[in-house]
């Protein structure tokens, strides 16, 4: 008899889950509440460092998931029960699911960016998300203001929503200032005469080939980086943006006039799943992810039996680590499945 298991979230870390499961041979039903599957990086045009297009990443996970896996889009999970080594999961349409394990990967919400009144998203037009910009490059969208004008200067900012007291988030979302990198050099692109800066508090540039595209950036696109968070923007009668920044080292203040502002906006736990989690008396750490059983010897596993958890459930994450996470959440699983419980 087949062996069993349930995948709750269809992003990069649910489709790899489910991927290797089947591969495997486990009769695997994925669950997704979006219409379709890919999560965040379904919205995404390139990926850092490489700028590779997302959809490469998603069709391979779709082609190693649509003929062998079970999914159930457009469905949320809105209840989970363990009873006698089964687990169960409702639908929001009534539907239930039962499977022998269970992967929680239902991933991330990015930090709502009008939180941070003072930056002035939501109030000012031409202050967008680092998502927002990413969707026109994916869409063709040229950059432009909200009333057509080509930008001559556009400002990046970083931590927005992360290592912020002041909105409760004190972790480092991890990949915003790739992100940030990545995106400036495809508005220099676009607007080869637009002036471009970044203002960051510092740069975490911790992966392979981070630091060389941040080199890059500087030297072949001529974009200037600043030390300086922002405290506030303001907009000008001509809908131009006055950005005020401080020095976190000095302390110095700065102020600059801008066409956009694009915030890099981070990760924060799916606030949705709260419920469920507490319910299934999961374990959060301070930042609100999920936190596994054990970091070093079980970062897949929980407290009950056959609950896995994988990816940005767990805290911020980029797509090649969720995917080599996901791998090894798989082969957790398919042990599990085979040993003597
Ligand atoms: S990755 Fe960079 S922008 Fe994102 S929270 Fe960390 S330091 Fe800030």
């Amino acid at each position: 008899m087949n062996k069993s298991t349930i995948v709750v979230g269809g992003g990069i870390a649910g489709m790899t889950v489910a991927g290797e499961l089947s591969q495997l041979g486990v009769e695997v039903t994925l669950v997704e509440q979006e219409q379709i599957t890919g999560g965040h990086a379904a919205g995404w045009d390139r990926l850092f460092p490489t700028r590779r297009p997302a959809e490469e990443v998603i069709s391979f996970l779709r082609e190693q998931t649509d003929s062998r896996v079970n999914t159930f889009s457009g469905r949320s999970v809105t209840e989970i029960l363990h009873h006698e080594s089964m687990f169960t999961a409702t639908l929001s349409d009534g539907t239930i699911l039962r499977g022998e394990s269970l992967v929680l990967a239902t991933g991330y919400d990015l930090f709502d960016a009008s939180r941070k009144e003072e930056y002035g998203y939501g109030i000012y037009d031409n202050v967008i998300t680092s998502a927002e910009l990413e969707g026109w490059f994916k869409n063709h969208q040229p950059v432009r203001t909200k009333n057509g004008r080509i930008p001559s200067r556009v400002a990046f900012i970083h931590c927005v929503g992360s290592r912020d007291e002041k909105v409760g988030n004190l972790y480092c979302s991890k990949v915003c200032c790739i992100t940030g990198v990545k995106q400036a050099i495809e508005v220099k692109e676009a607007l080869p005469s637009c002036d471009v800066y970044s203002f960051y508090m510092d740069l975490r540039m911790f992966d392979r080939n981070f630091e060389e595209l941040y080199f890059e950036a500087q030297k072949n696109y001529g974009i200037t980086f600043i030390r300086g968070r922002l405290s506030e923007c303001s907009e000008n009668a001509d809908h131009t943006l006055v950005v005020k920044t401080e020095d976190t080292l000095t302390g110095k203040p700065m102020k600059m006039i801008v066409d956009l502002v694009v915030l890099l906006v981070g990760f924060v736990p799916r606030s949705q799943n709260t419920q469920m989690f507490s319910k299934l008396k999961l374990i959060t750490g301070n930042d609100g992810f999920l936190q596994p059983e054990d970091e070093h010897n079980g970062d897949n596993l929980t407290r009950i039996p056959g609950l896995f958890i994988t990816g940005a459930v767990k805290g911020p994450v980029t797509i090649a680590n969720a995917v080599a996470d996901a791998r090894a959440t798989a082969l957790q699983v398919y042990s599990f499945l085979h040993s003597n419980r």
